[in-house]
This record gives C-alpha cells, structure tokens and sequence, in this order.
C-alpha cells in the first residue's frame, strides 16, 4: 500500500514547491468544457492557449487538431469563468487579463487575487501543484 501523506505534510510540501520557480505551468479552466486542465513547459503553453489567451486543455478529450479546437471555441457563444467555473454568455463574461469572469467573481477581487503582479498565475500555479500526486509533490519540493 502507498503510504498517505498527512494533510500538514502535504501543505507543507506545496508551499515548498510554490516557493521555487519551475519554469512555465499552470492548470486553467478549458475553455471548451468548463474543467480544470493543466499545461507545462512552453511548449504545453503554446498548444493549449488560443487567440487572447484562451485555454483549451490539450488532455481532454476535445478534437486533436489545433485549427479545429480554434474554430470550436470562436463559434462558441458561451465561456467559463476561471475563478467559479459557472458557464457564462459570452457577452455578458467580463474580460480581466486573458480570462473571463462571471459577474459575482469579477465584483469580488480578492477570489482572484489583485495582490500579485499578474492576479491570475498565482491562481494557476497553486491548482497545478495541488493537482500533482503525493510522489510529485516530494519531487518538486
Ligand atoms: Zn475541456
Ligand atoms: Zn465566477
């Protein structure tokens, strides 16, 4: 049996993973689905990121073509926001940075945090080492 990491330990160990710089990573909503996808290395970054920024995670199960995916997401007329994840008109998403907001989050600025020099990476960062396994998470660290 894989040994459990205690909830301290594993805190501890993301905080430790946060602390150091590890190059281009995040986990963003898909645009396409609403879920949480995640992307590494600037090449993970370029694939998964379209006109404006917008994210189509590259692990879903959307079509592989990245011209398709393209004209998936421009005929849709609904978005996700990044804070919430609720589905949203597109003409009624706010537009903060690259991303979109729902109206309850973009009235509420600290649910994306305007402390840092870019509000959204922090946010990115902490949801893709969170979603790294217990052994990732010691590897990093
Ligand atoms: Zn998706
Ligand atoms: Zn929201």
């Amino acid at each position: 049996m894989k040994p459990v990491v205690q909830r301290s330990e594993r805190d501890l160990l993301i905080d430790r993973v946060l602390a150091k710089s590890r190059g281009i990573y995040g986990c963003e909503v898909c645009q396409l689905c609403g879920r949480l996808g995640g992307y590494s290395s600037y090449f993970g970054a370029f694939t998964s990121h379209f006109a404006g920024c917008e994210f189509v995670a590259s692990g879903h199960r959307h079509p592989k073509d990245f011209g398709r995916r393209g004209e998936l997401l421009a005929k849709r007329d609904s978005r996700y926001c990044e804070v919430c994840q609720t589905k949203v008109s597109r003409s009624s998403a706010h537009p903060v940075g690259n991303h979109w907001l729902c109206d309850t989050c973009v009235a509420d600025p600290t649910r994306w945090d305007p402390d840092a020099t870019y509000p959204f990476v922090r946010l990115f960062g902490r949801r893709y080492v969170e979603g790294l396994s217990d052994d990732e998470l010691r590897a990093r660290a």
